[in-house]
């Protein structure tokens, strides 16, 4: 598989550390509120690109972690009056609701930065003990020009960042910064501040930098040199140059081999922004979407290229996704009432041998960078050999060749073919609770919205004075 890596610009051969094994470190979201549909896109992405390496048989750890100490929260949780932690637990809850309802497979690992302090502080002691680091008045800087390749991923020249810094110089003394060394130097640990969540470490009470958690918390869950490390494209500079900085310097090996980032999701092309009211969470496009077509809306496009998001485009998602559901069926269909024997009729071995050739496209779509836009073409490309080849007179056996290749290709993207009851019972309770939610909030109108969408899936509701009760009609 070749991968276009950030650091070398190009698309590269990828060749894991370990045979067999791949380790991914994917930047996970800073959880004050719930995520927007931006932040879908590299969790829907690289989860893809897990599905993948799995597929191809690779063993993978895949660790994502939550960004829970931040100023975001701090006053998310000063302006509802709460501890931090309130906020942060309640939304990385929220957060997983989201990424099940994406059909997103939980990371091996999800840690959270309140959880790896001491880790930090070791880190941040090896940085200091090495001269890479100094502390200034209860703040740990890291020392930006004492790192040589400082730049490498960014491809910026340390010399126009600085330029480009002493522009900021008043505002980085506002900041409460200005007894750095350097302006390039970054906060590795700052000191508490009155009613901010604060750690004891040797430099006094405090809380560690963003950089930091994503340095200590790959090498442990992964390991000093990890394999592929994702996020979005915003992050290049300066989170991940200072993570490659900070990392290398204290453990004098290779951070990371591969680096992914995603680009950007618009709405309407234009930048997702609260102040021009197209800001969207994943909650508000899934009431309106079902969360499988926002899946299928994501693949749509190449890893790397903008992608835009509008109702025409997600009404065409919707439709291309229907065209493989609507073939699954018919297979599903033909599986359960084949009146043509079990076995192969004449011919038929011929249409299985035809299947090859879409899983090797789909193959090259894939590893040529995780093209997910050729896969799905692919994909398309099958369902439509699969309806010419299909009919009610096939038996049972071809019908069932042809959905088990199906059902991987359609595994490998995390669209789900058939829904299961269970994901089908707690899609409805979940309804329900809303439902009775709107009841008691007197918003009649969303009620009956909601039991009419239960209506069209099939879910008839039954108030009794025992509560709701509900059966598939
Ligand atoms: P944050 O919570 O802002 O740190 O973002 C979590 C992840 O979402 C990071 O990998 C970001 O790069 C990514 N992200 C944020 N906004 C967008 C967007 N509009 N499109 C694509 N990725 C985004
Ligand atoms: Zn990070």
């Amino acid at each position: 598989m070749k991968i276009f890596n950030t650091l070398t610009r190009r698309k590269e051969e990828f060749v894991p550390i370990t045979p067999g094994k791949v380790g991914i470190y994917v930047c996970g979201p800073t959880v004050y509120d719930y995520i927007h549909i931006g932040n879908a896109r590299p969790m829907i992405v690289f989860d893809t690109l897990r599905r993948y390496l799995e597929y191809k048989g690779y063993e993978v750890n895949y660790v994502s972690n939550f960004t829970d100490v931040d100023d975001k929260i701090i006053k998310r949780a000063i302006q509802d009056n709460v501890d931090s932690t309130v906020i942060s637990e309640k939304y990385i809850e929220e957060c997983k609701k989201d990424m099940k309802a994406l059909n997103v497979r939980p990371a091996t690992t999800h840690p959270q930065a309140t959880k790896e302090i001491p880790d930090m502080i070791d880190m941040v002691n090896t940085l200091i003990n090495k001269e890479h680091a100094y502390e200034k008045n209860g703040t740990v800087y890291f020392r930006t020009r004492s790192f040589k390749d400082y730049g490498k991923l960014s491809h910026k020249n340390i010399d126009e960042l600085e330029s480009g810094h002493r522009d900021d110089a008043h505002q980085l003394k506002v900041s409460g910064e200005d007894e750095k060394e350097d302006n390039l130097d970054f906060v590795l640990w700052k000191p508490k501040k009155e009613g901010e969540p604060s750690w004891s470490s040797p430099w006094g009470n405090g809380r560690p930098g963003w950089h930091l958690e994503c340095s200590v918390m790959s090498k442990k869950y992964i390991g000093g040199t990890i394999d592929i490390h994702a996020g979005g494209e915003d992050l290049i500079f300066p989170h991940h140059e200072n993570e490659i900085a900070q990392s290398e310097a204290a453990n004098d090996a290779e951070f990371a081999r591969y680096w992914m980032h995603n680009g950007f999701l618009r709405i309407n092309n234009e930048k997702m922004s609260k102040s021009l009211g197209n800001f969207f969470t994943v909650r508000e496009i899934c009431e309106k979407y079902d969360p499988q077509v926002v899946r299928f809306f994501m693949l749509s496009a190449q890893y790397r290229s903008p992608l835009n998001f509008s109702e025409d485009l997600i009404i065409a998602a919707k439709n291309g996704l229907e065209r493989i559901l609507t073939s699954a069926e018919k297979l599903r269909d033909v599986i359960a009432n084949a009146a043509a024997p079990a076995e192969l009729q004449a011919g038929e071995q011929e249409v299985i041998d035809g299947i090859k050739p879409y899983v090797e496209k789909f193959e090259a779509a894939m590893d040529d960078d995780l093209n997910t836009a050729d896969a799905v073409s692919v994909i398309f490309e099958y369902v439509k050999y699969v309806n010419t080849n299909v009919n009610s007179a096939s038996s049972k056996a071809l019908a069932e060749a042809l959905y088990k290749e199906l059902s991987v290709l359609a595994e490998v993207l995390g669209i789900i073919l058939e829904k299961k009851d269970d994901d089908l019972d707690s899609e409805v309770e979940a309804l329900i609770a809303e439902r009775q939610q709107a009841r008691k909030d007197k918003n009649f109108a969303k009620a009956d919205e909601i039991r009419d969408k239960l209506l069209a899936m099939g879910i008839e509701l039954k108030d009794t004075r025992e509560g709701v009760k509900w059966k598939r009609i």
